[in-house]
């Protein structure tokens, strides 16, 4: 039997909260495409619910590399941390940009695990964002 939809209230409300961008790698909804994803941020496969405050916008790739993770190894001291929280936690306390806004930089550990678990600097959106840098649209500036 499959799951109760969610409502487009909620998915409203939550796209919303997310600015339009991914929680994750902060791609925006205008130049990225394909529409953001909801994300359970805690997976419905460990008991997550469809719930707003379990909710926040993804895009494709980081839904699909973060999967049922919810924790990972710190490349840096081979600790097993807990994955970034986009409703929970500040984006810019945990990661930032490279000098030329290409690379994600993992700032602690969550940051460093959640860089490589969710492969946030995999080899097909470092080329397009160097594109949408050279045109002044990214990285965001908040
Ligand atoms: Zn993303």
């Amino acid at each position: 039997m499959s799951r109760p939809k969610i409502l487009s209230a909620v998915r409203q409300r939550v796209a919303e909260a997310s600015r339009f961008r991914c929680g994750y790698c902060l791609t925006s909804q205008d130049i990225v495409g394909p529409v953001l994803e909801l994300d359970h941020i805690l997976p419905v496969s460990k008991g997550g619910a469809d719930e707003e405050d379990n909710l926040w916008l993804a895009c494709s790739w980081c839904n699909a590399y973060k999967g049922k993770q919810t924790d990972a190894l710190d490349p840096l001291t081979g600790d097993r941390v807990s994955l970034f929280d986009p409703r929970r936690r500040i984006w810019a306390d945990h990661f930032k940009w490279s000098d030329d806004g290409t690379l994600i930089v993992g700032l602690t550990a969550c940051g460093r695990a959640t860089v490589d678990a969710l492969q946030l600097n995999n080899e097909y959106v470092v080329p397009a964002r160097r594109r949408w840098v050279a045109v002044g649209w990214h990285p965001p500036s908040d």
